[in-house]
């Protein structure tokens, strides 16, 4: 990711740092509502005391456990130098697409071409 600035990747890193905290506030708000919580055995609930907040994540269902599993990945690319790069044609992902989208993994082009795949 050359082309993005230590600037440009801290500021993407502090939106993602928050979109994050805002989704995990929301989760918990979930979690004390009982309809939304399944719980399925005692190891389970042990090993969640463990794994903490990675434990809340998975009991979240839908869109929003999806978009939390969408920033870790994206912050995990961060940390390996990866990302900003297109996962399917290796492109350069222009900051300002980055900065509206940070938890996007495809350029434009690839993006596009993907959703009229899907379309078709
Ligand atoms: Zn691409």
């Amino acid at each position: 990711m050359k082309h993005l600035t230590e600037e440009q990747i801290r500021e993407i890193k502090e939106t993602l740092i928050r979109m994050r905290e805002k989704l995990i506030a929301s989760a918990n708000e979930q979690i004390r509502d009982p309809s939304n919580v399944t719980f399925e055995g005692g190891d389970e609930i042990d090993r969640a005391d463990l794994e903490g907040e990675r434990y809340l994540t998975f009991r979240i269902k839908g869109r929003e456990a999806k978009l939390i599993h969408k920033i870790d990945y994206a912050l995990m690319k961060i940390e390996s130098g990866t990302y900003g790069i297109c996962e399917n044609c290796g492109a350069e992902i222009p900051f300002e697409r980055l900065k509206a989208r940070p938890v996007t993994t495809m350029c434009i082009e690839c993006k596009e071409l993907e959703e009229e795949l899907e379309d078709g």
